[in-house]
């Protein structure tokens, strides 16, 4: 059967989350005050509804505690948005995301049983910054504080080499997972595998170690 998700507030944020998850094949109910808004999402989501988050009655014809996981996507209006987790709660939704605009407001809503708060301005914007940190990375996947898996564009220096002379476990603390080389997918290279220039790696060590190997 398929997922059902809620989006609440079809700002920028709770747009291309409602965009994304329809376009990933689930049944999207969203529901917003504005109408152009929710004119624009209906094109593409199973359900959109013009209405008051804060009016139960609506959120309940919308059919939005029924829904499995809802995306609670008001954030300016940060009194709106905790009373609206409240009343989910209270109506058994049991699994909330919700986008904060500070830490207070992260804070209430983690309490009241939240089970994902996300802080999308700031949280893309270290994306950015610590991309523009280390030379050619792509990607980072926060595995645990302080080591991630990372996307890199192979550093020039170790081109030409097999990993068993590279010997970036030992030198580095960094395990190679795959390769990405002309849109083919080495995964877990044996020592025998040689980097190439142009190659892409996907990799696991500590930031500390990615900064080594790419500085
Ligand atoms: P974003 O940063 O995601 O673009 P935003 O800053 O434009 O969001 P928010 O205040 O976070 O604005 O509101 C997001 C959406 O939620 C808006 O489309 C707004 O119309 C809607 N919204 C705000 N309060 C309510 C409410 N009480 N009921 C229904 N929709 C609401």
């Amino acid at each position: 059967m398929k997922r059902i998700f809620g989006v609440i507030g079809l700002g920028r944020f709770g747009f291309h989350v409602a965009k994304t998850l329809a376009e990933g094949g689930a049944e999207v109910i969203a529901v917003d005050r504005d109408e152009e808004k929710v004119k624009k999402a209906g094109e593409f989501i199973t359900r959109a509804y013009i209405g008051d988050a804060l009016d139960e009655k609506a959120l309940e014809e919308a059919g939005i505690f029924n829904a499995d996981t809802v995306v609670l996507s008001i954030g300016e209006n940060v009194e709106a948005s905790i009373l609206v987790a409240v009343l989910l709660i209270e109506r058994g939704v049991r699994d909330i995301v919700a986008k904060a605009v500070n830490p207070l407001h992260g804070e209430v809503l983690r309490r009241l049983g939240v089970r994902r708060v996300v802080f999308p301005e700031m949280e893309m914007a270290v994306r950015v910054a610590k991309s523009l940190l280390i030379t050619g990375m792509i990607e980072e996947i926060p595995f645990a504080p302080g080591h991630s898996i990372y996307e890199i564009e192979a550093p020039r220096r170790i081109a030409g080499k097999t990993l068993r002379e590279l010997d970036l476990r030992n030198r580095y603390g960094i395990n190679v997972l795959a390769i990405k080389r002309e849109g083919k997918v080495i995964p877990n290279p044996s020592a025998d595998d040689r980097i190439n220039a142009g190659d892409v790696l996907l990799v696991l060590g500590s930031e500390e170690s990615i900064h080594r190997l790419t500085g």
